[in-house]
This record gives C-alpha cells, structure tokens and sequence, in this order.
C-alpha cells in the first residue's frame, strides 16, 4: 500500500525532472507560489483603511469605532447640529428622534467613501427613515464645506 502511494506521487515528480530543465523547474515553482499568494489574497477580499474589510464597514461594529465617532462629530459640527433636510436641531425633534449621520452612498455600496467626509450628511431620524440605502441623495447645500471638496 504504502509502496503503491510512494510511486504514484513520485511519478508526476519524475515526468517534471526529466522532461524540464533546472531553470525551467525554477520557473514553474515561481509560478506556483504566484498563483498562491492570488488565491489567498482573493479569499481575504479587499481591505480598506484601518485595515477593515467591507463585511465590517457594512456592519454594526463599525459605528461604534472611534475613526468613525470622530468622523461623525466633525461632520455635525460643520452643520451646526441640523438636519440638511429640514433644519431641525436636536432639541427641535419630538422624543424618540435624534440627529444622525448618513452616508449618501452606503457603507454597503462604497466601503472605500465610509470615512469620506464628503460622503456624509446629517438627517433626523425620518427623513434618513425614508432615504434609507434605497437613494444616494445629496441634500447638503452647494455652499456646504464638505460639497466644496468633493
Ligand atoms: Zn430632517
């Protein structure tokens, strides 16, 4: 049995150094590892600043990084606090409806704009309830510092 193995698996070994040269072996085994380091690259998907990879940007962790609450706050900052939509502030909102900050373009569909300060605006509680991922609308005003850059 054992002997059975050993000369099935040398055969193939035996083809290569007989009919390939030394540097032609040398060529084949740099192809290999190449194709390697493709197919591990592939499985891993891409990644994306921090390191992140799309599952994560897209999931709910992603809101609870420090990069993104930083983000975040410089973006309600720069507009005044409102929402772009209908200008409420905070303290304008019925209970239960806060301010948030919306990507115009989902996490899910552009992972690589998800820290792009020129893909983020603020929208209360229902109108981002009605954007949802279903449109990438702009309600920023043209003026707006973070549309300037874009
Ligand atoms: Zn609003």
């Amino acid at each position: 049995m054992s002997e059975l193995v050993e000369r099935a698996g040398s055969l193939p070994c035996r083809w290569i150094r007989s009919s390939m040269s030394t540097h032609q072996q040398a060529l084949l085994g740099m192809l290999l590892l190449l194709a390697a380091i493709v197919l591990v690259r592939l499985l891993s998907g891409r990644r994306y600043a921090y390191g992140w990879t799309a599952r994560f940007i897209a999931s709910p962790e992603f809101l609870r990084t420090p990069e993104w609450r930083r983000i975040r706050y410089d973006v309600l900052r720069a507009n005044d606090g409102r929402c772009e939509l209908c200008g409420r502030n905070k303290h304008q909102l019925p209970p239960g409806e806060y301010l948030s900050v919306d990507h115009i373009q989902s996490r899910k569909a552009r992972p690589d704009l998800a820290l792009e300060i020129t893909n983020l605006a603020v929208l209360c509680t229902a109108d981002n309830a009605g954007k949802g991922n279903r449109h990438a609308d702009d309600w920023r005003h043209p003026s707006h510092p973070h549309r300037q850059r874009s």
